[in-house]
C-alpha cells in the first residue's frame, strides 16, 4: 500500500489534477512512497491537457482510512477535501487559497502563497530543491496556470504566474496562446451535458448575511449556445433552490474570448444581485464586461450587498 496520497479538491479542476501529479513526481524522484490520486471525475479541459502530454489519470479515491498519510494541494478546507480527512495525517499542504476550516493534530509543512495557481508554487519548489523539470511536468504546470488564470486574464493572475508560465512554455516547447486557447476550448464543450450537470459542474455555496447563495460558473466561447437552453437552465436552478434550500441561484456564463460574463439569476433577492454589480437586467439577464473570476469579482461584491 502506498504510504502517502497526494490530492487536490473535490470537483477537481486542471490545477488540482496537474499539481497532484507534478508534486508526486517530485516526491518520487526524492525517494518518497507517494501516489497522486483524485477525488472526482476529470473534466474535459483537464483531459485535454493529460492527453496532450501523455499522462495517465490519477486513481479515484473517495474516502481515506484513519491514519492515512496525505499531502493536500490546491485546497485546505476540509469540506472540499477527501471524506475522512479529519482522521488522516496531513503531512503537507501546498495551496493558494484562503485558510479556513483547517486543523491538524501534528506539525506539518504548510506552504501558502497568494499566487494565481498552485503549480506556480510547485515550479518554485522544483527550483529550490534543484529537481529537473522535464517537458511533461512543464506542460502540466503550464496547463494548470493557463486554467486558473484563464490565459492570464483573471485578476487572480500575478506577475509570478506569468513568468513561471513563460519558462514552462519554453521547457515544454509549447506556444502558450495557441495551446492555451485549445485547452480552454476543450473545456467549453457543453452541448453533451444536461442542464442539471451544467449548473453543478463548478458550483459552490456561500452563506451571505443569512441568505444561502449558490454560485455556478461555466466557461464558453459561444454564450448563445447556452442561452438557447435558458428556460430549461432556469427550471433546473429553481429546482435546485427548492431541493437544497438555496435562496438565490447565480449562474455565471463566462465568454473566455471576450471576458464578458452573462448572468442568470433565479430565486430571491434579484435586485440585490444586480445592485452588487451596479448593473440592471436586460431581458432578465445581467451582462458583466471584464468579470471572469468568481473568487475575486463575483463573491466579494455579492457579500458586500448581502451583509451590508
Ligand atoms: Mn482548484
Ligand atoms: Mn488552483
Amino acid at each position: 500500500m502506498t504510504n502517502i496520497l497526494i490530492f487536490g479538491h473535490k470537483n477537481p479542476d486542471t490545477d488540482t489534477i496537474c499539481s497532484s501529479i507534478v508534486y508526486n513526481n517530485l516526491k518520487r524522484i526524492q525517494g518518497m512512497d507517494t501516489e497522486a490520486v483524485r477525488l472526482g471525475e476529470i473534466n474535459d479541459e483537464t483531459r485535454y491537457a493529460l492527453e496532450h502530454f501523455n499522462v495517465f489519470e490519477p486513481r479515484l479515491v473517495e474516502e481515506v482510512a484513519e491514519g492515512q498519510q496525505v499531502i493536500l494541494v490546491d485546497h485546505n478546507e476540509f469540506q472540499q477535501s477527501v471524506n475522512g480527512i479529519e482522521k488522516a495525517v496531513i503531512r503537507e499542504v501546498i495551496d493558494h487559497h484562503r485558510i479556513a476550516n483547517f486543523e491538524t493534530a501534528a506539525p506539518l509543512y504548510y506552504r501558502a502563497e497568494p499566487l494565481g495557481c498552485t503549480a506556480t508554487i510547485l515550479k518554485k519548489i522544483y527550483e529550490e530543491q534543484s529537481v529537473h523539470i522535464d517537458k511533461q511536468m512543464a506542460g502540466l504546470m503550464l496547463s494548470a496556470i493557463i486554467s486558473d488564470s484563464l490565459l492570464f486574464k483573471s485578476p487572480t493572475c500575478t506577475q509570478q504566474d506569468i513568468e513561471a508560465a513563460t519558462d514552462l512554455a519554453n521547457i515544454a516547447e509549447i506556444d502558450v496562446n495557441v495551446y492555451g486557447l485549445e485547452m480552454l476550448k476543450a473545456g467549453t464543450n457543453l452541448g453533451n451535458k444536461s442542464e442539471d450537470d451544467l449548473i453543478d459542474l463548478d458550483a459552490k455555496s456561500f452563506p451571505m448575511g443569512g441568505a444561502n447563495i449558490r454560485i455556478a460558473q461555466v466557461n464558453v466561447v459561444d454564450p448563445e449556445e447556452l442561452l438557447a437552453r435558458r428556460e430549461a437552465l432556469e427550471e433546473s436552478m429553481r429546482t435546485a433552490n427548492a431541493v437544497n434550500g438555496y435562496d438565490t441561484f447565480v449562474f455565471v456564463i463566462t465568454n473566455i474570448l471576450t471576458s464578458v460574463s452573462t448572468v442568470l439569476v433565479v430565486g430571491e433577492h434579484l435586485d440585490k444581485v444586480a445592485s452588487a454589480f451596479n448593473a440592471s437586467y436586460t431581458d432578465g439577464l445581467l451582462t458583466l464586461p471584464g468579470v471572469v473570476s468568481r473568487k475575486k469579482q463575483v463573491v466579494p461584491p455579492l457579500t458586500v450587498v448581502f451583509e451590508g
